[in-house]
Parts: structure tokens; C-alpha cells; sequence
């Protein structure tokens, strides 16, 4: 039996074209996924696509270290009407700035919640359908990104220069789809956990506070299941914990961009 080890090898003694022990095996073809290409329309990189590269590259934060106490908190997969309100309200109520990465749909239907509301906040792409974009081609994932940004424009008046990749995946028609839109990708540095904290948004809060450091992105989500409702509870209190520590809130842009 030929271990993945043993056929690593046979794929490196080979990578010079020398011998070809095991190219055209099955088995290898199998293990490499060339029998079934993981993308649809075929793979992602961008060097047999040179056309599509506008940048040559894309900047990939999930933290910025910064001298000054800042941190972005930052909104996932919303608008949904049982959550956005009341995540703005209580951001208004503190006067900090946030940013939201938005799903396309869910802004084309909810965006009479928003508004002006959004003026002090940043908004950034989080793909039209929340599509797991590691598993499309360049073709699918600009048009999930494409199709949010024009939503953005359409509702906002705003050009977005952020994405966030549904669940943090990144495959290399995700990063070739940024660079072509001109984007940086925001990951995080922290997040409400939800299944953790459900019941005690206090620990919750005090467990960001506690792990804060200059520069952090904290994710939280305006949208889903009720546990997701910790994040909203805990939010004043983290606000002001935070605040108290001598910690000024940021759009994600602002504190990528000094
Ligand atoms: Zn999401």
C-alpha cells in the first residue's frame, strides 16, 4: 500500500521530470484531487489568470499592532431586523463607530433598517449569499463580491474596500477576487463566543476585556441564532470596560490605515 508520505516523495524525486514513478497512478491523481477538482470551473490561482490581477497582491489583516489603545468591533452576516436595530442602538448610545459586513441579500431586503443609521459606521463585504467562497472559482466568488459592493453603493452611497470571507475561508479566487476589486481582507483577532457565554454576557464581556491588546479586531454577529444575542448584551459592558482601559473604537479601515 502506498502511504501519502511514500507518494509525497514520489511527487518530489519527480517534480524535475526526471521520473514519473507515479504520475498517472490513480492513486496520486486521487490524493492531489486532479479526479475532482475542488472549484468549480476549475482551479484558483491567479498566475494562469494574469489578466485578472489589478494589484499584484492583497493585504490580509486580522490585527494591527498600534501604538494607541485602539480596537474595531465588527458585525457580521446582517442586516436582519431582529438584531441590527438594536446592536445600533446601543452603539449610538455609546457614540462608537463599528463596521458591518454585510450579506448582499439580506441588505437588498433589510436595508430600510439601516439608513442614515450607518453614517457613523463603516460597511464592508461579506459576500452576497454567505457562500463558502474558498469553493468557487474567480468567476463565482467576484460575483457574490461584485454583487454585494453594488448593493452597498446602491443603499449607502459608499464604495466598500473590505472583505470578510464567510467563516474566514480564503482560497486564491477569494484573494484574486479582492485584488481585482481593489480590497483588503479583515479577518479577527478576537470574537464573542457564543456557545461558551450564552448565558452570561458579563463573563463574556470581561473575557474580551481581559484579552484586549492595542490593534484588535473583535467579530460578533448581528444576525443568526439566539445565543448570538450574548453579543448584544455584552456590548455596554465591554464598551465601557474598554473605554475605562483607556480604548478608543475605530472603523476596521480606520485602524488599518493608521
Ligand atoms: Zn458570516
Amino acid at each position: 500500500m502506498v502511504t501519502r508520505r511514500a507518494m509525497l516523495r514520489g511527487v518530489l524525486l519527480t517534480a524535475g521530470g526526471a521520473a514519473t514513478a507515479f504520475a498517472g497512478s490513480d492513486h496520486l491523481e486521487h490524493w492531489l484531487g486532479w479526479d475532482r477538482p475542488p472549484l468549480g470551473g476549475g482551479y484558483a490561482s491567479a498566475a494562469d489568470n494574469l489578466g485578472a490581477v489589478a494589484h499584484g497582491g492583497v493585504r490580509i489583516h486580522y490585527f494591527r499592532p498600534t501604538a494607541e489603545k485602539l480596537v474595531a468591533l465588527t458585525f457580521d452576516d446582517g442586516p436582519r431586523p431582529e438584531y441590527t436595530p438594536r446592536f445600533l442602538d446601543v452603539l449610538d448610545e455609546a457614540r462608537v463607530p463599528a463596521t458591518f459586513f454585510v450579506v448582499g441579500r439580506h441588505l437588498d431586503e433589510h436595508a430600510g433598517l439601516v439608513g442614515r443609521r450607518w453614517d457613523r459606521h463603516e460597511v464592508g463585504n461579506h459576500s452576497w449569499s454567505h457562500d463558502d467562497l474558498a469553493t468557487l472559482d474567480l468567476a463565482g466568488a467576484r460575483r457574490e463580491l461584485e454583487r454585494t459592493h453594488d448593493a452597498i453603493k446602491r443603499h449607502t452611497g459608499r464604495e466598500a474596500t473590505l472583505l470578510r470571507p464567510p467563516y474566514g475561508h480564503l482560497g486564491g479566487s477569494t484573494v484574486l477576487a479582492a485584488d481585482t476589486m481593489g480590497y483588503d481582507i479583515a479577518l479577527w483577532s478576537h470574537q464573542m463566543r457564543e456557545r461558551e457565554y450564552a448565558d452570561d454576557p458579563g463573563a463574556q464581556a470581561y473575557d474580551l476585556i481581559d484579552t484586549m491588546r492595542p490593534g484588535s479586531i473583535v467579530l460578533a454577529h448581528d444576525a443568526g441564532d439566539q445565543r448570538r444575542l450574548v453579543a448584544l448584551h455584552a456590548l455596554p459592558a465591554l464598551i465601557a470596560g474598554l473605554q475605562a482601559r483607556g480604548y478608543r473604537f475605530v472603523t476596521v479601515s480606520e485602524l488599518l490605515n493608521g
